[in-house]
Order: structure tokens, then sequence, then C-alpha cells
């Protein structure tokens, strides 16, 4: 069967497709031809993940699914959360959005933070939600060369280090999109009996 990932990221198209069965195949956005930006306007990640894959499954037919993923600090009241991309304005500047939360959590001695992904699936007329949480803390400094977004300043619970130090297979295995992404998946083989 074939299924769209409402995505044009190769690195995320090519993460989910290794952990299918080759009789999944994964369509991206350019392979379906559909060029549109399709703005984030709701106000949670699971409505931004909804409103992409609805946005596929509505305007070209397909059976579909679309993530979202936000940094929630607690002692900031889960923000960055759902604007995690544009927290320092747009367009996207990871450098800046890392520089301003370090200068917001300055005098907090709460450093706790997740990652949380929310995955849209429509298949045959139906709707599923999938989440995937990473829990640790935001580091004083940045650490770290690998990775991108808030990877430097994040390090997972139970870990000595930063996102931005471990290599991605170390990353994906407990990272918030692994956990979402696996669970999917999972239920993809289920439904499809692959
Ligand atoms: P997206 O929904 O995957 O595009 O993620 C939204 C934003 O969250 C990104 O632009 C990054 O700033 C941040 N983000 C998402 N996933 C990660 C991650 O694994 N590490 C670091 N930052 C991330």
């Amino acid at each position: 069967m074939e299924i769209v990932f409402a995505t044009n990221n190769h690195n995320k198209l090519e993460e989910v497709q290794e952990m299918l069965p080759a009789s999944i195949k994964l369509l991206s956005l350019n392979d379906i031809g559909c060029n549109d930006d399709i703005e984030e306007t709701e106000t949670t990640l699971e409505g931004n993940a909804k409103l992409k894959a609805n946005y596929i499954t509505t305007k070209f037919g397909y059976n579909c699914f679309a993530d979202d993923t936000g940094l929630e600090v607690e002692s900031l009241d889960g923000n960055p959360g759902v604007y995690s991309a544009r927290y320092a304005g747009e367009p996207s500047n990871s450098e800046k959005n890392m520089q301003k939360l370090l200068l917001a959590l300055n005098n907090k001695t709460n450093r706790k933070a997740q990652f949380r992904t929310a995955i849209c699936l429509n298949i045959d007329k139906k709707q599923y939600i999938f989440e995937g949480i990473c829990k640790g803390e935001i580091l004083n400094e940045k650490r770290g060369e690998k990775g991108f977004g808030y990877d430097p300043i994040f390090s997972p619970e139970n870990h000595q280090i930063s996102f931005a130090e471990m290599d991605s297979e170390s990353k994906n295995n407990i990272s918030h999109r692994g956990i979402a992404i696996k669970k999917l998946v999972a239920f993809l083989q289920k439904v499809t009996h692959q």
C-alpha cells in the first residue's frame, strides 16, 4: 500500500521508511505533486498534525499522516511548545531560538523540559493520533555539534550528554519522534496485516 507522509524532509522520510515493511511505500509531498505551503495555524501540536493530514486527504484523496513537534519547558508553562520553530520570530533560526530560551531560563532553577511529537494518521476514513514524549532538561549552555533545532541545549533523562552529542541511532531510539513513529508503524503493521 501507499501512504503519504506530509513532509519533504528527507531525513524524516528515510527514518520512517526504514522502520516500515517494504510492502508499505511512503510518498512525500513532492511525490504527489503537492507544492502548497500548508500553514500551521493551530494552537496545539495535535491540531497542526490534523490540519496537515486533513489537507492532504481532502485535496488529494490519499491515506496520509503528518507530525508536529514542540519543546515544552515546565517553568515556562509549556512554552515554546507549538511555537518552537519560530520562538525567536520568523524566518526560523535555531541559534536565535536557543539563545532566547537560555535567556528565558537564566534565573530559573527548574530546567525540566520535554520534547513532544503528535502524529495524525488518516486511513480508510478514520483518524488516529499517536504521541511520543522524551523528558529531560535544558542545559546551561550548548553542547555538541550533531542534530538540529534545540539539540545542543537538551539533555534527555538518564543521560549525561546532550542530543547534539548523541549519534542519530541512539537519539532515534529514545526520542519523542522515534517513540511516536514506533507506535504509528506498529499500528500500520497491524491494520495492513504485514
Ligand atoms: P517539526 O514539527 O518536526 O518541524 O519541529 C518543530 C520545531 O521543533 C523544529 O523547528 C525544532 O526547532 C524543534 N524540534 C523538533 N524536533 C526536534 C529534535 O529532535 N531536536 C531538536 N529540536 C527539535
